[in-house]
């Protein structure tokens, strides 16, 4: 089966050396706030060209702690996208706060400006922007936007690891980023692990206290946060796996080159390929295909798993029926919420896995 993910496939060097920091931790005998989280916070804000990295529990956590440190809450407005992991509108609802649905354009599943502009109103705080499958687009419009309506950009950076737009990473664009490292992310802990960045050193202290119960110093609680820290094992897994992040990036970019050069199914649609000046790190790699059952009984009968990212949109999932969002509806999510699947694009992919893929995409057919 070529799978979604294969992680038992990785160099056995990243797994001595993984092992090896586990190690180093134990004989540390420090297992919370420590060094290793300090290290790699630091590595992970140089990444991203932002200033600070405050290492948080999950990608979740982590969304919750940016919109809190920008005292958002109830009674504010937080627009974002529909067709994202449910985490991010989640975290909204965590906050206290209302969001607001706009959908998306049809050929990168990203935000749409037109209906942005639509669910805009005087309560509006902030944008959250998706960097959806690992895209950063249009960013100076996004930028502007947000700085025309004097309201906060806020990116969930989750399947953007290393995602850049004119040479900028994603999470340094706007106030503060929402980093995951879900496992499966393109950079994965072995385990939960999440991070905000910024360059802002005020919403950096906030996001401090705010993961270790809103402490200030010890014994001191001015305010209510959380439990939400990155611990000393995962840090150290993570600034292991950094090591090779570039690496695997460049092997996802390629990966994606070739798919978008090779698959030719009139039955299927590609998204939009990267502009010039982006750096595409395919999180995942999306085609759509209104028979999307039949592709996908096609693909398992020849051993090539896939999966839907989202196969239901936001505002379709129960707590969410009312939601708030454009008038206009957001039919561009829905028909992408019913065409999508995500193949196997992932580094440890082998060029045979590559090629048979392409060829049994390619050789589905209705009949
Ligand atoms: C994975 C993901 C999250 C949530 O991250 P967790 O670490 O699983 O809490 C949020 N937003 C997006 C877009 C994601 O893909």
């Amino acid at each position: 089966m070529i799978l979604m993910n294969d992680f038992k496939a990785e160099d056995t060097a990243l797994r001595e050396a993984m092992l090896s920091a586990v190690q180093r931790v134990l004989d540390s005998g420090w297992y919370v706030l420590g060094k290793e989280l300090e290290k790699f916070e630091n590595q992970w804000a140089k990444a991203c060209g932002t200033r600070y990295g405050v290492g948080v529990g999950n990608g979740l956590d982590a969304i919750e702690i940016a919109l809190r440190v920008l005292d958002i809450g109830p009674g504010d407005e937080v627009i974002t996208t529909p067709m994202t992991a449910f985490a991010t509108v989640l975290a909204i609802l965590r906050a206290g706060a209302t969001p607001v649905l706009a959908d998306i354009e049809r050929d990168t599943a990203l935000l749409s400006l037109e209906s942005v502009e639509r669910c805009f109103s005087s309560k509006t705080k902030a944008l959250l922007l998706v960097h959806l499958y690992g895209q950063v687009r249009n960013m100076s419009t996004w930028a502007q936007f947000c700085t025309d309506n004097n309201i906060a950009l806020i990116e969930d950076c989750a399947q953007a690891h290393l995602a850049q737009w004119q040479g900028t990473v994603a999470g340094a664009f706007g106030e503060i980023g929402a980093y995951s490292f879900y496992p499966t992310k393109n950079l994965g802990a072995i385990g939960d692990a999440g991070m905000v960045v910024t360059s802002d050193s005020v919403l950096a202290e906030k996001a401090t206290r705010l993961r270790n119960y809103g402490q200030s110093e010890r014994y001191h609680h001015p305010e209510l946060g959380m439990n939400s820290r990155l611990d000393e094992i995962q840090a150290a897994l993570l600034s292991e796996r950094l090591k090779w992040l570039p690496e695997f990036t460049q092997r996802r970019q390629a990966i994606a080159a070739i798919y978008q050069a090779e698959l030719v199914n009139p039955q299927i649609q590609l998204l939009a390929s990267p502009e010039e000046n982006q750096a595409h790190v395919y999180h995942l790699f999306v085609i759509q295909c209104e028979h999307r059952e039949a592709l996908q009984t096609h693909l398992r009968k020849s051993c090539v798993q896939s999966l839907m990212h989202y196969p239901i949109p936001i505002h379709h999932q129960k707590p969410c029926l009312e939601i708030k969002r454009d008038r206009q509806g957001l039919s561009n999510s829905e028909y992408h919420a019913t065409t999508c699947l995500s193949i196997p694009c992932h580094p440890q992919m082998s060029d045979d896995d590559i090629g048979k893929v392409v060829e049994t995409v390619n050789s589905f057919s209705l009949n």
